[in-house]
């Protein structure tokens, strides 16, 4: 056991999964060495849930926005409820937000809307943005290139299991990376050696929960405290101890999510 502390940097504790126990389930994160975790919106509609949590539990920050799987069912971009959830101190960014070829849940043209109009906000708000990107690699970066050359804003591409090419655009436009436990997985050595080759400074872990559990907890539901390992695998592809990949994924959840520095002593 390590005493450095890890931040899940995206995490769905709104889901009926844990309904049950979310007091356990926030009280076994803190046990493993997970600092801080946050909760991750998927439909502007559910934005007082994720509210409620964060003001609920010290340890939990919120975003706001549309999962490209919603993005039909949230067309109309509501920028008046985002606007007034992203003025909540807890509320770190605006997203989650991209594009999802795999399954195509929304229509593209309406997903690539929804998608920039959540940039547009990001942008307005000087809020990070954070990146769904699921067999869109080449959408993705298009958008990228063009939404960055109207105007910076600050993003993260979550739970990267894309191309070589999608990181490296990524990287090049100033984007942090994050890692799930799919780096865990056995048939992952592509992964593996993507994250091996991203800067130091520019990758954050994160669960999924409850999807994506990591080796050794593969198969089972998904939970904050298990970020660990995934933090392990990513020490172990960079050839770091794990201290200095909690300590820099810390570091670096915290320059994007600059929110989160706010308000703590
Ligand atoms: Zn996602
Ligand atoms: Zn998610």
């Amino acid at each position: 056991m390590s005493a450095m502390s890890v931040i899940d940097s995206h995490c769905h504790l709104d889901f009926p999964d844990f309904a049950e126990e979310i007091d356990a389930v926030v009280a076994r994160a803190r046990a493993a060495g997970v600092e801080r975790m946050v909760t991750i919106s998927t439909r502007v509609a559910r934005g007082e849930a994720y509210r409620a949590l964060a003001e609920r539990f010290a340890q939990v920050y919120f975003t706001i926005g549309t999962h490209p799987h919603q993005a039909a069912e949230e067309a109309e971009t509501d920028f008046h409820a985002i606007r007034r959830f992203a003025a909540h101190p807890k509320c770190v960014a605006i997203g989650e937000a991209g594009l999802d070829h795999h399954y195509d849940y929304a229509p593209r043209e309406i997903a690539e809307r929804v998608f920039r109009a959540q940039i547009g906000l990001a942008r307005e708000l000087d809020l990070p943005l954070v990146i769904h990107a699921r067999d869109a690699d080449d959408d993705v970066a298009r958008i990228l290139r063009e939404e960055m050359a109207r105007g910076r804003f600050a993003a993260l591409l979550h739970c990267f299991t894309s191309s070589r090419a999608l990181a490296e655009t990524g990287l090049e436009l100033g984007l942090y990376i994050s890692f799930s436990g799919v780096l865990t997985f056995k048939n992952s050595a592509d992964l593996r050696a993507i994250a091996r080759d991203c800067p130091l400074d520019r990758v954050l872990v994160e669960t999924d929960a409850p999807y994506l559990a990591p080796v050794p907890h593969r198969g089972r539901r998904n939970e904050p405290a298990f970020v660990v390992s995934t933090a392990r695998a990513l020490a172990e592809a960079k050839g770091v101890s794990f201290d200095e990949i909690a300590s820099a994924t810390r570091a670096n959840t915290l320059a994007i999510f600059r929110k989160m520095n706010e308000g703590r002593a």
